[in-house]
């Protein structure tokens, strides 16, 4: 019979300890105790622990006696070590054995749920009631013998401790880099750290928001973050416990990291409150976008370069299967580009390579992918185009390079000419390396046919 109680007390501390924990909400208790649910684990384990230590000390009969030594019974050292804690702290001992009464009334509840036959509940209340007899008479015993003196002085040095305790916690907030709010469901800034006011450009020393005079208007979330207002309201809606992303404002000028996440408060004091983290890591994305860039652009001209353009490809060809539009590709290269560098120098040449680049951006869409192959080589990618669009595409792009002139840097106007080769990518059964050969067999016929034009060449499907 032993085993099986201690194994059901075991197996149930989740259990007790929500049922003292509605105790304690329901009679107003919470408002004096802890706030974390580890708080109220500890205390339940550490009452079963010693209800356990008693059963083994004296088996199943825990009645009570003239001349029963409660010092040695683990119950009442538990009572005796429970009112020198409780004392110290300033807790009334009304208060501490009105709160007992209530775990007492757990552990009982908790038998009454059980399973077990009438017969054996009413044993196993019985020894709950006597366990909770002996807690409350060790109490009884260390609380009563004290003077008045001695409690000043342990609440003197209690409250010593509580207030480095409060202030090494407030120190902490106050250095954290990270800026964090406090805010209250109904959008009040409770409190924020130093980190947080410096973010705003208020003009305060670490410690004002917790020490300064509270503002008879309260600070307003929604007055200093317009636009997180949206995100605060669906957070207090939902039931996730943390939620972080990031976001951008001012025209993607500033990007923040956000966090949200509840307070872990059980007791019901300070679960109406959000913890916001807002970091402003624009620096850290303006370099990421550079290099992105870095990783992605040709230098000398700022096209794409070959991978991210074959990556950007890929993606496209999906998008165009999926919406089921056709992708016009072209080749183009620019007609003698050895002469150029031959007669006017590589710098020129250098020159040509970005005003090709740039006149072509001129014509095209801001859809179209333009890619440098290699070279004097060039890649384009049109979506959403018909054949027809991409014959009058490819001339214009043709014609507007031909017109374009440049000054080489001898002083001298130059003018250059391309070839084009273009295909259309019309279903699935054209894959990106058989456009990219069709496109390439049609420039090197357009070279043939003597160059500066455009010479398309039909992707056949193949399967
Ligand atoms: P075609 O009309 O048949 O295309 O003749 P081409 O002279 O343009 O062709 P070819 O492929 O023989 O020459 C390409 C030249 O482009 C050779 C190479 O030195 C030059 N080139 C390649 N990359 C660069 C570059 O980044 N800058 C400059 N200035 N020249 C380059
Ligand atoms: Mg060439
Ligand atoms: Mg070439």
């Amino acid at each position: 019979m032993l085993p099986q109680l201690k194994k059901y007390i075991l197996d149930h501390e989740d259990w007790l300890m929500e049922k003292i924990l509605n105790y304690a909400k329901q009679q107003g208790y919470t408002e004096y105790t802890s706030t974390l649910r580890e708080a109220w684990r500890l205390s339940i384990s550490g009452l079963s622990k010693s209800l356990i230590a008693t059963l083994n000390a004296k088996g199943l009969d825990l009645e009570l006696g003239p001349h029963e030594k409660y010092i040695s019974d683990p119950a009442s050292q538990f009572g005796i070590i429970e009112a020198q804690e409780h004392r110290k702290r300033g807790v009334n001992i009304d208060m501490f054995l009105g709160l007992m009464k209530y775990y007492r009334q757990s552990y009982s509840d908790l038998i009454r749920a059980s399973n077990f036959e009438d017969q054996i509940k009413f044993q196993y209340e019985q020894i709950i009631k006597r366990f909770f007899d002996r807690v409350e008479i060790g109490f009884c015993l260390q609380w009563t013998p004290v003077k008045d003196e001695s409690i000043v002085k342990d609440l003197q040095l209690s409250n010593r401790v509580m207030t480095n305790e409060k202030n090494r916690y407030l120190t902490i907030f106050e250095s954290l880099s990270m800026p964090v709010f406090i805010v209250t469901f109904d959008g009040i800034v409770e409190n924020m750290n130093h980190a947080a006011s410096k973010m705003l450009n208020y003009d305060t020393v670490p410690g004002t928001q917790y020490y300064g005079e509270k503002d008879t208007h309260p600070l307003l979330f929604i007055q200093i973050f317009p636009w997180l207002d949206s995100f605060f309201k669906r957070f207090k809606a939902g039931s996730d416990k943390i939620k972080t992303f990031e976001t951008m404002i001012n025209n993607e000028s500033q990007f923040f990291f956000i966090s949200f996440s509840r307070s872990l408060d059980i007791s019901g004091k300070f679960s109406d409150t959000v913890i916001v983290i807002i970091e402003d890591i624009t620096e850290r994305k303006t370099m990421e976008k550079e290099l992105e860039k870095l990783a992605t652009t040709d230098p000398l001209t700022g096209a794409k370069n070959r991978r991210s353009f074959l990556n950007l490809f890929r993606k496209e060809m999906k998008r165009s299967l999926r919406y089921n539009y056709s992708l016009a590709l072209f080749m183009i290269d620019i007609d003698h580009f050895k002469k150029i560098n031959d007669n006017f120098g590589h710098d020129t040449g250098d020159k040509v390579l970005r005003q090709l680049v740039a006149k072509s951006f001129s014509v095209l869409r801001e859809s179209d992918l333009f890619g440098r192959w290699g070279g004097e080589e060039f890649i384009l990618l049109l979506p959403e185009i018909d054949i027809h669009q991409a014959y009058s595409a490819a001339e214009r792009l043709r014609d507007v390079l031909a017109k374009s002139e440049l000054m080489s840097n001898d002083g001298v106007n130059i003018r250059f000419t391309v070839s084009i080769g273009f295909t259309i990518l019309r279903n699935k059964n054209i894959s990106i390396d058989g456009a990219i050969k069709k496109a390439d067999k049609a420039l090197y016929m357009a070279k043939k046919q003597g160059r500066n034009r455009a010479v398309f060449l039909e992707s056949k499907s193949e399967q």
